[in-house]
Order: structure tokens, then sequence, then C-alpha cells
């Protein structure tokens, strides 16, 4: 087995919190970045991608275990690694050649040296030409050139990026995707290994040599396995696609381990053993799913989940949520990356605003521990009313702070659709709608 440039040994990250508890983002894990390789990291937002990805380049401590940069502790290594961002994160009050010559100044190269390595660097990702223009000049594409050639005019032994393609228009960053593949295909750049987050399932296809797929809450590694296409690939070929929708079939299906990898890769799925309480809530809108359901009906009953996206010109990271909502309440199934409507899916999606709410309500209750609680709670106590703290207070054992809002907010979003309880946000209380024989109809504002 070859050396690895950096490798993880149990590095878990939490976060104290006031109480006892500690929320834990990453749960450990062991991973090696070793020469030659693109990995890319995939994953639901909120996962834990940058949080994995800072303590992989020594940007971050572990709370627990620890990264090792050729076998030496990271933190007292002299390590070379640089680090592209979503957010181009340059100055604004520099030049472009003055914003990639930066990093060289900080390492205390000579005035001449920096100037001929930031020109040819400049050269190489075509930004020649645009030495004296300052960011605010550049189109978003352009930044991103100088965000790559910043990081690469060190020379880093390993090159991380994370998102480094969301915040550019398609044909940009197509664009951009090709041209780095190429710097590393023909070896251009003498960087050993590309660690790559991402959340578009496409571009970890297109790129990456081996493909490694989190799961959240805490962070922790689904699958990993091999891409053993060759370059240049092909979107629109056999393999390439059932790999997409071997990926789509993982990240859609949060509570299964993921089955056989498809024969173009070599996986060594990791089986999830964490059992959780509550059902992370995906932050879907009831209309959202809704109008999701009509469509598979609208095809037949079944579709593609990738084309699915596609035809909805939908990123992953907007799909998803609403495919784990319907399928958490037992309206969808995924079958080999294919959305299968169900008999109850099919009857929701027929059905007029009022007999929707109706079998909302019902999968709700039946499928959805936290809102089964609040409803169970709310007919149970007397005066039909209960303070959120009381849920949140539940919440807060499992999720982050952050997460336990959005957890409650998806429920008292969902709750109110189906006219399970009434939310009093002034003074943050559930309330038992008034007992009115059919609560159909009670007269609330439309669905979202
Ligand atoms: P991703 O990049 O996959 O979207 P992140 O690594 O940014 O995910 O975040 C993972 C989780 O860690 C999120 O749920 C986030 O709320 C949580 N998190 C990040 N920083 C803190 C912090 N300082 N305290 C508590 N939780 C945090
Ligand atoms: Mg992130």
């Amino acid at each position: 087995m070859t050396a690895a440039i950096i490798r993880a040994q149990q590095v878990e990250k939490y976060y104290a919190q006031p109480s006892e508890n500690r929320i834990q983002v990453i749960s450990p894990t062991d991973l090696s970045i070793i020469p030659g390789e693109i990995v890319a990291l995939l994953g639901p937002s909120g996962s834990g991608k940058s949080t994995l990805l800072r303590m992989l380049a020594g940007l971050s401590k572990p709370s627990g275990g620890e990264v090792f940069w050729h076998e030496k502790p990271i933190a007292s290594a002299e390590i070379n690694v640089s680090i592209v961002f979503q957010s181009f994160a340059l100055f604004p009050w520099l030049t472009v050649l003055d914003n990639v010559e930066a990093p060289l100044k900080a390492r205390g190269m000579s005035a001449r040296e920096r100037r001929e390595r930031s020109e040819k660097i400049l050269d190489t990702v075509g930004l020649d030409g645009f030495e004296a223009a300052f960011p605010k000049e550049l189109s978003g594409g352009m930044r991103q050139r100088v965000g790559f050639a910043r990081a690469l005019v060190v020379e880093p032994e390993v090159l991380f990026m994370d998102e480094p393609f969301s915040a550019l228009d398609v044909l940009t960053a197509e664009n951009l995707r090709s041209e780095l593949l190429q710097l590393w295909t023909k070896k251009t750049i003498p960087t050993q290994a590309i660690f790559l987050v991402t959340h578009n399932i496409e571009e970890a296809v297109l790129l990456a040599d081996r493909i490694i797929v989190l799961g959240r809450n805490p962070g922790h590694i689904r699958t990993d396995f091999k891409v053993t296409l060759p370059h240049p690939r092909d979107r629109k070929t056999a393999p390439f696609t059932q790999l997409v929708d071997y990926i789509y079939k993982v990240l859609t299906r949060p509570d299964v381990a993921p089955a056989e990898v498809p024969a173009t890769s070599n996986g060594k799925p990791v089986r999830d053993q964490r059992q959780m309480h509550y059902q992370m809530l995906p932050h879907a809108r009831p209309g959202g799913i809704a109008g999701l359901l009509e469509l598979v009906v609208d095809h037949g009953g079944k579709d593609d989940i990738y084309r699915l996206a596609d035809d909805l010109a939908f990123e992953v990271d907007d799909l998803l949520p609403i495919v784990d909502a319907a399928q958490l309440l037992g309206f969808l199934t995924v079958e080999e990356g294919d959305a299968v409507i169900t008999a109850e899916g099919r009857q929701y999606a027929e059905s007029e605003i009022l007999g929707q709410k109706t079998l909302f309500r019902k999968a709700a209750v039946e499928h959805i521990l936290l809102l089964r609680q609040i409803s169970r709670a709310l007919t149970t106590k007397s005066d039909h009313t209960i303070h959120e703290e009381f849920f949140l207070d539940m919440l807060d054992e499992q999720f982050s702070e952050e997460e336990t809002q959005r957890q409650l907010e998806t429920a008292i979003n969902w709750g109110r659709y189906a006219e399970l309880f009434e939310f009093d946000a002034s003074r943050r209380r559930f309330i038992l709608p008034e007992n009115d024989e059919s609560p159909e109809t009670v007269a609330e504002g439309p669905a979202e």
C-alpha cells in the first residue's frame, strides 16, 4: 500500500455545550490521502464535510484522534497544502498579481522569485494579461481562477478545495473543472493529491479517483470507493450514469447501509451502526413534497431521481430534502436510483387540498416520532397547550443547538399544514386546534 501523505486516525470533532451534552459533528473517523488520487467528499449539507476538510488540512484541531502528515503529527510538521474556497476569499485591495504573490511573501520568498512564479502560474490558469486588475473588475469565473492560481503558486503537495465551483454558473464551472483536470492529468502542476468537497454528484464522478460519502448526525463515512473510469469521462455513458445513480441511492437512503457498488468501482461500504432516536427531519416544505409526488405520478409513478433532478434543473442539495421527506412520510420509496410512488403517495398526489392535509396528518403521526409526540402531548394535557421548550429539550440531546431549532421549525411547518396543531409564535406554545368534528374544515392560510 502506498504511504499516505495525510492520515487521519480516529479523528472526531465535537463542540462543548452549556449543558453536559456535547454536539458531535464528526464521529471517530479513519481516512488517508495518498499520492496520485483525486478524492471527492460528498454528503448532504451540514454533514461535516468542511469540518473534516479543515482537520485534514491542519486548519482545525480535532477534538479527539490525530492527523499525521507523512506520519508526523500534523501540528508539528512542516506541511505544504493550500485550500480553494467557494467564496474566492481574495484581498479586494490587492491586484491579481499581488493576490497570487501574497502566500509566497508570507513564506519569505524573494521579490524576484515571487514575481516569476506568480506570472508563470497566472499564465497556466489563463490569467495572462490580468495581472494589474483588481478582483472587483473580474467575473466570478476569473476570480476563481485567481483563487486557483493563489493556491497553486506555492506548489502544494495536497490541494484542498471546498465546493470551489458552487458559486459559478454551469458553463464556467464546467470549463474550470476540465482545465483543472488537464493540469492534473498532464502533471503541469506538481500537486500530489487533490481533496475536493462537493455536493454535486456528477462533479465527483467526473473528477474523482475515489469517492467518499459522508452521512450526518454525526458525520461518519457511509461508503468509500474507487472510481476506475478512464479520463476524460463522458456523462452520457452507462457506467457514468450507473455510478451517479448509485450515489444518489446512497444519499437518498440515509438509514440503510450502502449496497453493492457498481462494477466500475471497487467499493468497501462501511456499515452504519448508529441508532438515533429522532429522525432528522429534512427541511422540505409540504408544497414541495406535493410537487415532487405529482411529477412522479405524471411520469408514470416511477422515475430516475437523476432525471427528475435534471428535469427540475435542481441541484442535489435542493432535491434531496424533498425526496427524503417524501420517503419519511411513506409517500415514496427509492429503489435502484428510481423514485417509486407508494399507494399512499399516489393518493396524496391525486387528492384535493383538504384531502391532502388529512393524508399528510395521518402519515405524519404514523411515521414521524416528533410530530406524534407533540400531538399526543397536546391531546393528553388538560389545557391542550404546551411550550416549545419541552420539545427543544428533548431534541437538543441529539442535535446541535442550531439544528434543534431547525428541526422544531420544520415540525411546526409540517404540523401546521397538517392541522395537527396551531403554534402561537409570540408565546412559543403549541395549541390543539378547537375540537371541531372535522378538523379539515378549520380555516387556515393556504399551504406553501
Ligand atoms: P458541511 O460542510 O457538510 O455543510 P460543516 O462541516 O460546515 O458541514 O458543519 C457540520 C456541522 O457542524 C453543522 O451541523 C454545523 O451546524 C456544526 N457546527 C459547525 N461549527 C460549529 C460550532 N462552532 N458549534 C457547534 N456546531 C458547529
Ligand atoms: Mg461546507
